[in-house]
């Protein structure tokens, strides 16, 4: 199930089969579109086709291309526009400096007029943004403050509150980043199937799926294989495999988290369970606690506890027998893995007891920690994970104690020795050892990475920050 968060299903191409294509849409397994106006006259026809079809929603707005239609008589028309119960952002708008149909000047205030109307209206911006990246984030930091919300958050959180997307995003790996940072998902459009795609597979490698949404821009930028003809919001599936792909992950996976996403910004379809069980690939994930010693900067555990989709805020702690339930025949999945928003070995017993069913019915196991064990537990734990744990993978997140307690709000002189320690330990005792660093800007990977398979003799791993 895959959501066209851009297709403008009104066009005239349609004209002639526009109920077969939706049709095909929807056949072919598509959840909901989302339809943006670029004036009044086709923000109204994307209402009415929201009005006709259950899964069409609607956006209002002037395109930078249309900014010179776009007086005070026509902007108050939008902003009454966005009262319909349907209409789930304003968008497409922003800027066009590749074109210049409007004078630039005419497209900064229109952009900025319709996002003093998205505030008001407590609704989301569907953002076009060609040629312009330092106009664009010029007026997007100009504007954000405490009063722009979009739908609001679900939670109080490290993650800014989701404020729009950059449809069919065409920037560079920096500009992805300060986008997200404002509170922006990242739109990924036919483009990333192109051969000349670019930039964007680094975008789409360096980017979790957390802060992306798919589209098709229907009738444009058709995807390969069917490039060069219209396009339809069918072919979204393209984008998303191409994702997938690039990321490593199922098509599933992908569907999921920005079905989410999606949720998360224009409050279309239902906010999923919580969930202690989760798949990620074919990778079972046991949420053990949201407990944990550490706060890192760049973890949304006491926020909404998004992972791929999955929400992970568990009113209570599991116990092993609902674990074991879960899981079932271990042999079914590449792993088991103890892992969560929080610090596994806090629940060691249970870790231990789930281990030893998965190991007894044929299954891989592997723990997810930030290699403190030793310290909470109040002893050397490793001898008792030999057996039942196959593979360790330990968050390294900095060679360095002082910027590793800064990172994790902990006590570096202390705890990075110890997570070293526990390390040199698993190794020792012949578990599979990993560490892992996160790609939060300006960490040197390669130091890292020598470091960890010289100095301690374990495996690398590189994770793309969420
Ligand atoms: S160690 Fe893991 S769970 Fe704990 S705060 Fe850091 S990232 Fe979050
Ligand atoms: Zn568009």
């Amino acid at each position: 199930m895959l959501i066209d968060t851009h297709a403008h299903i009104y066009w005239e191409s349609y004209d002639n089969d526009r109920e077969e294509m939706l049709k095909r849409a929807i056949d072919s397994g598509i959840k909901y579109i989302i339809c943006p106006g670029t004036d009044i006259e086709t923000s109204i026809k994307a209402i009415e086709l929201a009005e006709k079809y259950d899964f069409v929603y609607a956006g209002v707005g002037f395109h930078p291309h249309d900014a010179v239609k776009a007086g005070e008589k026509e902007l108050e028309k939008i902003e009454e526009l966005s009262y319909h119960p349907k209409v789930v952002a304003i968008g497409e708008i922003g800027l066009d400096f590749h074109y210049n149909f409007s004078p630039r000047e005419k497209q900064i205030e229109v952009f900025k007029k319709q996002i003093q109307i998205a505030k008001r209206r407590n609704l989301p911006v569907i953002i076009h943004n060609r040629e312009s990246h330092k106009e664009i984030f010029e007026v997007l930091e100009s504007e954000i403050d405490d009063r722009w919300t979009g739908f609001g958050k679900l939670a109080d959180g490290k993650l800014p509150p989701p404020r729009g997307v950059f449809h069919a995003f065409s920037g560079n790996v920096k500009d992805a980043w300060r986008a997200i940072n404002l509170g922006f998902y990242i739109s990924i459009s036919g483009v990333i199937t192109f051969k000349n795609a670019g930039n964007l597979i680094d975008v789409v490698r360096e980017i979790q799926p957390e802060h992306l949404l798919v589209e098709t821009d229907s009738p444009f930028l058709t995807p390969h294989p069917f490039r060069g003809k219209r396009n339809e919001p069918m072919y979204v599936k393209f984008v998303a495999e191409k994702i997938a792909q690039i990321q490593g992950l199922t098509v599933e996976d992908i569907e999921r988290t920005t079905t989410f996403n999606v949720y998360r910004l224009f409050r279309i379809g239902s906010k999923p369970e919580p969930k202690i069980a989760y798949k990620i690939r074919n990778s079972l994930c046991l949420n053990i606690t949201l407990r944990c010693n550490a706060d890192c900067v760049f973890c949304d555990r006491k926020g909404e506890a998004i992972v791929k989709g999955y929400f992970l805020k568990i009113d209570h702690e599991p116990t092993a027998e609902e674990f074991i339930k879960e899981i079932g025949d271990p042999k079914q999945y590449d792993e088991i893995v103890f892992v969560g928003y929080g610090e596994p070995t806090i629940r060691l017993d249970v870790v231990k007891e789930v281990a030893r069913y998965v190991k007894e019915h044929g299954g891989k196991t592997r723990l997810d920690t930030d290699g403190h064990g030793n310290i909470i537990n109040k002893r050397n734990i490793v001898p008792e994970l030999v057996g039942l744990i196959d593979v360790v993978s330990i968050s390294l997140n900095s060679i360095d104690p002082t910027e590793y307690g800064r990172l994790m709000n902990i006590d570096g002189e202390k705890f990075h020795p110890a997570m070293i320690e526990f390390a040199k330990e698993c190794k020792k005792y012949g578990i599979e050892t990993i560490m892992t660093i996160v790609g939060i800007d300006g960490i040197d990977v390669e130091r890292h990475r020598k470091f960890v398979e010289e100095e301690i003799g374990v495996k690398f791993r590189y994770r793309p920050l969420f």
